[in-house]
């Protein structure tokens, strides 16, 4: 059986798929991966109160990843204050 962490940390609004060159990224860029909502720094926030910009089929944005998969967009503005509040920019 998973503990609660590790229930959190396996969950979808935790996962984002990258390509090899964006996945880099994230190794070489933290801080930059932080202030675009892609790595969220554990325990300061939970995944699924950040948004991450990134590509999807319906636009390029500030989505928040939801634990059923999806993703729900949010505006730049929006985004950025939550960045922020978070001490992720
Ligand atoms: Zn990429």
């Amino acid at each position: 059986m998973l503990g609660l962490g590790a229930v959190a940390a396996h969950a979808c609004s935790n996962l984002m798929g990258l390509c090899g060159t964006c996945h880099d990224f994230t190794l070489t860029d933290p801080v930059q991966c932080r202030r675009l909502g892609w790595i969220v720094p554990h325990g300061v926030a939970q995944p699924l109160d950040v948004p991450a910009r990134m590509v999807t089929v319906n636009g390029v944005g500030w989505w928040y990843l939801r634990d059923d998969a999806g993703y729900v967009w949010t505006e730049e503005e929006t985004a950025l204050a939550v960045i922020r509040l978070y001490g992720m920019a």
